[in-house]
């Protein structure tokens, strides 16, 4: 990359200016263009500059080179600030000390961890001390650099400066690092250059430039490391977005007790309640706070006296601090109409912001903050709708413990992300991973989580965690993910050794069940009940802006009563997809379809199939009574019979008892039956075509139920029968015919009028390449995208796992066909059936009931191309209504 001398590679900001905005994420990272907005808005920001992605892009490119000029604005870049503050970086009587910190577009965990109070050596230390008036300061200051530094920028494994530390307090009989003398951190001081010269060859850099320089090229550095690299793949970030590093003048939180650092979020992030939620440390440093080294206080007296804490809350405190935080953060929300997590430090009484973000909010938070901003004119409804990930929903659908359920109370930690979770007890991801992929359920148990343990976490139920806030790493992580979360439960012992875990006198190994209810914090023994959570007015309410908004009808896939009410109560405006056969595996029924199947001739199928229909009636009734008025698509009967063959000679002998055949007989009619291939065999309209009785039979079933139910409710029934894996028009105009006859027969029978529609699904790539044709009798098309994926991929679902996750980390396929629609290929046969279904018949009713219907990628596809409604399954079809809102325009 040519890079012109005049080109921009450092903005400024402080003062009640900046060079950049808040808009200029991309190029100045999140961190780094809010920090701008925040000088701009006049909030006290401390000084500092913002070093530019397009620096990382160019590292890369010229291997690890800077551009020509950078070196220069960064200097005058220190000047700037240095006078603002009243220092010079380096100068040995008025030290500018600075933090440097990474920061991307987005908040991106596994990059640099940010290195403070860069510009001291065993010069400007002591100029530190005499203006502050505070040796033991100074040196504290110093001692964090040199572990900071050597850490994350000379990678020196911490653990050895923290051991050199423990050493001295054993042999000097101190309790708390607080009463190390400034004197004995002097003496410390030079033990761990000794550490640094020993582990790295090299000594600690007394040059200010050379720390300052070392920690800008480890910022880029860590752009490229797994833990980064990782998360980006995880959450979709390219590559190509690169980093920016940002210098900031230090303000101190640890200059004694009226100096603090703190953490918080503008509205509480679990609940989405308004109130300023968060947490402080009195005397302490950068990520004290997070780093669950002290337990930190709270911030408000309402928080305290609910936590039951005994340490003063910042508002008892520091009141006029917290006036004006107060101020700051009501500031903040109007400026940037959303919830906020902010980071600040309070330096002998004064107030100092350093960052502030959209905060990460659980799903219910994220719901009634987005319609709280609503009532109080921040945002409109349309905004409101695109603010709820439509996923995300599914955190409020899903079971929360039965409070009449028993449990035995293991110990009470922070409620730090909503729901209930059961599971077998795990200590490390690994194990966490390992569960998960046995198709078991872990919850993962940790004194508190980093970075590294994400996967794990994304395994995992649910996290327990025994020290940490509710700004905690696992607190922060689990809220994003939507995962239930109890953090600092401190009562309870991990023993990572022996793998196991003690609460009080009870003892957990590795593999127990345990509960965590992260809305209360409590921990329990075993697994407990559950029940489903009553939607709240949030929740309706934005749905009923979503409903409004939306042009697509959503419905639902259920053939059960319980999944048909399920399925109306979360709104579905009909059944999309009824599927018979299972209706067929019930234990009543499953010798008469066994007999059905087994028969080898007509007569005898139909002697069974008669025993069938008044069971396979009943069921429609039911199913037509409880979603009366609204459609309801009914598949006829799909799977490959082998599916339904009794298998045990017992079962063998039960269907011989009841056709008296002999056994022998029916076991060779088993081995008869049996296909090599029967996902692509005898199944779908391939069934109907052998045998017509089925289809007769089920044809009946539905008219005449519909014809009763329609009597029952007052409201009349019109099914749509729907024909599956139809390749060929003759195929379905033979079944068409077939159905048409047996409601003849019905209306005459019952001497009534019968509306109906018949259509067939379109999940072969024949079918919807002839869609023209075939709509000249089919009345609608439901694209069954299931087995459009596999037909027209020739990849089977039931296997495709196994190599799937390959394709898509090598860079092959961008997300799984089977759970996002492929747009490509699939989704232009869907663009072709469709256009040449509606050039046959321009009103022919088109609709999706594959898995893919619950997804909001592919409900965005169905939005773009016209079609009439999606299906999916009952708990995703509110899921589908926001996604449907947000799809279209
Ligand atoms: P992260 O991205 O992990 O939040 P930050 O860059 O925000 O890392 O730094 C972490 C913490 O370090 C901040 O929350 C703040 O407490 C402290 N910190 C960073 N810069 C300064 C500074 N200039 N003065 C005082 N503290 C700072
Ligand atoms: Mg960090
Ligand atoms: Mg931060």
């Amino acid at each position: 990359m040519a890079s012109a001398p005049s080109e921009k590679w450092v903005y400024v900001f402080g003062d009640g200016s900046a060079d950049g905005t808040a808009e200029m994420k991309n190029l100045l990272g999140g961190k780094g263009a809010n920090l701008a907005e925040m000088s701009n808005l006049g909030l006290p920001v401390p000084p500092g500059f913002t070093i530019t992605t397009d620096v990382c892009s160019y590292y890369y490119q010229e291997k690890g080179a800077y551009p020509a000029g950078l070196a220069h604005q960064v200097a005058v870049a220190l000047d700037t600030i240095g006078t603002l503050v009243d220092c010079k970086f380096g100068d040995a009587l008025r030290p500018l000390l600075v933090s440097v910190r990474s920061g991307a577009r987005a908040s991106m965990p596994g990059m640099m961890d940010t290195v403070l109070n860069l510009g001291l050596n065993d010069l400007t230390v002591e100029g530190l001390a005499d203006r502050s008036g505070d040796r033991r300061f100074a040196f504290d200051c110093y001692r964090r650099f040199i572990q900071m530094y050597s850490n994350v920028v000379l990678n020196v494994d911490h653990s050895l400066f923290e051991e050199e530390i423990e050493s001295y307090k054993d042999v000097h009989g101190l309790k708390s690092d607080t009463e190390i003398s400034s004197e004995a951190w002097r003496e410390i001081i030079e033990k761990f250059k000794n550490i640094v010269r020993s582990e790295t060859g090299v000594a600690f850099p007394q040059d200010v430039d050379e720390q300052l320089w070392g920690a800008i090229g480890a910022v880029f550095g860590s752009w490229m490391t797994t833990r980064a690299v990782t998360y980006r793949q995880l959450n979709q970030i390219p590559e190509a977005w690169g980093t920016a590093v940002n210098i900031q003048a230090m303000v101190f939180g640890n200059l004694g007790m009226t100096s603090a650092t703190g953490v918080a979020f503008t509205r509480n992030p679990s609940t989405g309640v308004k109130e300023l939620y968060g947490e402080f440390l009195v005397n302490a440093q950068g990520e004290d706070v997070v780093a669950g080294i002290r337990t930190p206080q709270n911030i408000t007296e309402t928080a305290r006296l609910a936590a039951e804490s005994q340490s003063p809350s910042l508002e008892a405190l520091m009141p006029q601090v917290f006036a004006e935080l107060v101020n700051v953060y009501l500031k903040l929300e109007r400026h940037y109409r959303d919830m906020q997590d902010i980071e600040f430090t309070i330096q002998d009484g004064k107030l100092w912001m350093l960052q502030t973000r959209s905060g990460k909010r659980t799903a219910k938070a994220a719901l009634k903050i987005a319609v709280e901003m609503v009532d109080e004119g921040l945002i409109d409804p349309a905004e409101a709708i695109s603010r709820i990930e439509p996923a995300s929903l599914e955190q409020l659908l899903h079971p929360t413990l039965d409070p009449n359920a028993p449990r035995e109370l293991l110990g009470v930690g922070l409620p730090a992300s909503p729901g209930a979770a059961s599971g077998e007890i795990v200590f490390n991801s690994e194990d966490a991973q390992y569960l998960k992929s046995l198709g078991r359920k872990a919850i993962l148990a940790r004194v508190e989580t980093s970075p590294e343990d994400i996967h794990g976490m994304h395994a995992a139920e649910g996290i327990l965690t025994t020290r940490g806030g509710m700004t905690s790493h696992a607190a922060v992580v689990a809220r994003g993910m939507g995962k239930p979360c109890v953090s600092g439960a401190g009562t309870i012992q991990i023993d990572y050794a022996k793998e196991q875990l003690m609460a009080g006198g009870v003892i957990l190994k590795k593999g127990d069940l345990v509960t965590i209810d992260g809305s209360t914090g409590q921990i329990m023994r075993g697994e407990i009940a559950t029940i489903r959570p009553e939607m709240s007015d949030d929740f309706a309410r934005l749905m009923s802006w979503a409903d409004a908004k939306r042009r697509l009808k959503v419905r639902a896939n259920a053939e059960t009563p319980a999944d048909a009410k399920i399925a109306r109560e979360f709104g579905a405006e009909g059944i999309g997809l009824c599927r018979t056969e299972h209706m067929f595996f019930d234990q009543d029924r499953i010798v008469a379809v066994r007999e059905m199947i087994l028969a080898d001739n007509q007569q005898g199928r139909r002697s069974a199939l008669a025993k069938l229909l008044p069971m396979q009636r009943a069921d429609f009734i039911e199913l037509f009574e409880i979603m009366s008025g609204l459609p309801v698509t009914i598949r006829l009967l799909d799977p490959p019979l082998h599916e339904f063959l009794p298998h045990s000679d017992e079962e063998i002998d039960e269907v011989a008892r009841a056709t008296g055949t002999s056994s022998e007989v029916l076991r060779a009619r088993v081995v008869e039956l049996h296909e090599f291939n029967p996902m692509l065999g005898h199944r779908g309209v391939r069934l109907a075509v052998s045998y017509p009785e089925i289809a007769e039979m089920q044809a009946r079933a539905i008219f005449e139920a519909a014809l009763e139910a329609g009597t029952r409710t007052g409201q009349p029934v019109t099914p749509e029968i729907m024909i599956p894996l139809v390749a060929i028009k003759g195929e379905f105009d033979l079944v068409r015919k077939l159905i048409v006859d047996v409601a003849e027969d019905v209306q005459r029978e019952y001497d009534r009028e019968l509306d109906y529609l018949i259509g067939t699904m379109i999940e072969l790539p024949r079918a919807a390449l002839r869609a023209s044709e075939i709509a000249q009798s089919a009345e609608f098309f439901s694209f069954g995208t299931n087995d459009l994926t596999q037909t027209t991929y020739g990849i089977s679902r039931d296997d495709s796992s196994r190599f799937l996750a390959e394709y898509e980390s090598k860079g092959l396929i961008t997300v799984d066909p089977f759970v996002s629609v492929d747009r490509d290929g699939v989704g232009e046969l869907i663009k072709i059936a469709a256009e040449r279904g509606r050039m046959t018949r321009s009103d022919i009713k088109l609709g999706i009931c594959g898995e893919h219907g619950g997804d909001p990628a592919s409900i965005k596809f169905c939005e773009e191309i016209g079609l009439d409604y999606v299906s999916c399954s009952p708990f995703r079809v509110p899921i589908a209504r926001l996604a449907a809102a947000q799809a279209s325009a």
